[in-house]
């Protein structure tokens, strides 16, 4: 998913090979360039490279341009690529069926290449700032990690992939600071600010799977969502979290627990099903916050729902 260059990144797909030179050559100093002559290896491309625009024939042998243009907007790693189709002359009544597949333009062969150009700007100068949009909007602004509706919409659909993939365990972790309101009072809101930054940086790093998401919940609560992972595995990252934190040793003498800054979590497990919505993994969670809150702070509380959401939901 990372951007390989600098360079913005164009697909080109066309059967015809003369078409591709054609197109690369007008498309190459300024663009990274990548063609496939096939539709499928046109999917497989964009899924892979996330390129910030196509370039699309019409007419393929096998699936039509159309077809590949459908393809690619029902897929969630691919529908932000703006597409543009190129349609030979004469195929102008085709441009409604270009749009209505979901392309952005059209430009039309002979190829001028001055257009194309302004098209192809056009249309990756509106992409890389969705994309930036995106990401603000995905992230938290204080410490560069996740935020809540990053992690809702994540949960969301890790929820209906475990009920899709059948008996796979789905586990979240909430994690709050102990005494923070203290630690700002005593030693003021911009220290709050890096002890919660710190924290974050710890949270993220002590993550083992690439699947795993860390987000900051709101506050100075921060929560993750573990697919795929049974109640051990959940508290061992919990462990993890906690012993990575007093390890930073961040002095906090207003604490009644420790002269450090400590953390409560509270680890949920349920194997998703239909019946439920996946707030019951954050009510789950936050109620075993709770109890690690009222218990003496500094301590994981877990639980487990097998089938049923038991008195959680
Ligand atoms: P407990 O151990 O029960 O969790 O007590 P607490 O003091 O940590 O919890 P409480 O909810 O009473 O206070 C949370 C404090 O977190 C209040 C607020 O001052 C602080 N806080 C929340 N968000 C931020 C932030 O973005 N920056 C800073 N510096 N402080 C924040
Ligand atoms: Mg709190
Ligand atoms: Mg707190």
């Amino acid at each position: 998913m990372e951007r390989a260059s600098s360079k913005s990144t164009v697909l080109i797909v066309d059967d015809e090979q003369t078409t591709i030179e054609v197109l690369a050559k007008i498309l190459g100093s300024e663009y990274r360039v990548l063609f496939a002559t096939q539709p499928n290896h046109a999917i497989e491309l964009a899924q892979s490279k996330c390129p910030d625009l196509i370039l699309m024939d019409v007419l393929m042998p096998g699936m039509d341009g159309y077809a590949v243009c459908k393809r690619l907007k029902e897929l969630d790693t691919t529908k932000d690529i703006p597409i543009i189709f190129v349609t030979a002359m004469g195929e102008e009544q085709f441009e409604e069926t270009g749009f209505i597949a979901g392309g952005v333009d059209y430009v039309t062969k002979p190829i001028r290449p001055f257009v194309l150009r302004s098209r192809v700007k056009t249309h990756i100068d509106l992409k890389i700032k969705g994309d930036m949009l995106r990401e603000i909007a995905l992230t938290d602004g204080l410490t560069g990690i996740p935020n809540r509706r990053n992690l809702d919409e994540f949960l969301q659909a890790e929820w209906k992939r475990s009920i899709r993939q059948g008996e796979s365990s789905l586990s979240a972790l909430l994690i709050d600071v102990d005494y923070f309101k203290r630690f700002n009072d005593h030693y003021g809101h911009q220290a709050g600010d890096q002890c919660l930054i710190q924290i974050a940086r710890t949270i993220m790093t002590s993550l083992e799977r690439d699947t795993d998401l860390a987000a900051r919940y709101g506050g100075e609560e921060f929560a993750c969502i573990l697919p795929v992972t049974p109640v051990n595995g959940a508290i061992n990252l919990a462990r993890r979290i906690q012993d990575n934190v007093e390890k930073l040793r961040i002095e906090h003498d207003f604490s009644d627990v420790k002269k450090i800054v400590t953390l409560s979590i509270g680890v949920a497990t349920v194997i998703p099903n239909s019946n439920e919505t996946p707030r019951l993994l954050l009510t789950m969670a936050d109620k075993l916050l709770y109890e690690a809150k009222k218990n003496g702070r500094n301590q994981i509380r877990h639980d487990q729902v097998v089938g049923g959401a038991g008195d959680f939901s």
